[in-house]
């Protein structure tokens, strides 16, 4: 297994995290948010993000999985659900990265079924190209090519999570 050099650097990611965390405290100013961090992979994300973000705030969380080393199963499994009622909240989903969208796609239809008040997603990072499902991200840290990452809370076989950068992951042949 190889690791590259950072794709995405500490400074870079730290600079726009901020910057996200500005335009959702613009856009929220109010109101109260139900912010939702999807685990494993926004665990870094997540907390570097809303510890900028100046809205009065509850916090919980969501894990899921649909990944397979480096290849997607397709099944999407919630192993542990919210804990609160998100009816009539302002609930904003922080996910590590959209790739095909099935597994946020998943996620958003079961908790709109709950009737939030409004419901959008932040995602750290984005692969637009992989896109299958028809998903709306209304916050976006990075747009990316199709490349499979790691670091900043992205694995693969439940390593590199701790890295506090992205780097391309490349397994060697
Ligand atoms: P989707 O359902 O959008 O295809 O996949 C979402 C999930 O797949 C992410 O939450 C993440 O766990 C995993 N995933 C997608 N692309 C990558 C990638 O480039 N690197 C890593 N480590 N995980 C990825």
């Amino acid at each position: 297994m190889v690791i590259g050099k950072p794709f995405l650097t500490v400074e870079q990611i730290q600079k726009r995290v901020k910057e996200l965390a500005l335009k959702i405290s613009e856009d929220y100013e109010g109101k109260e948010v139900l912010s939702v961090g999807i685990l494993k992979g926004a665990f870094m994300f997540f907390p570097d993000i809303v510890r900028h973000i100046q809205v009065p705030m509850n916090i919980d969380f969501l894990i899921a999985s649909s990944y397979v080393k480096a290849q997607t199963s397709g099944a999407i499994k919630v192993h542990a659900d919210l804990r609160e009622d998100i009816k009539g909240k302002h609930v904003l989903l922080f996910e590590d990265i959209v790739d095909t969208g099935l597994t946020l796609k998943y996620i958003k239809d079961m908790l709109a079924a709950r009737n939030p008040a409004s419901l959008k997603i932040c995602t750290f990072l984005d692969k637009k190209s992989s896109r299958k499902a028809d998903l709306d991200l209304d916050y976006i840290g990075f747009s990316i090519p199709d490349h499979f990452v790691v670091g900043y809370g992205l694995d693969f076989d439940n390593k590199f999570r701790n890295l506090p950068y992205i780097s391309i992951f490349k397994e060697r042949t």
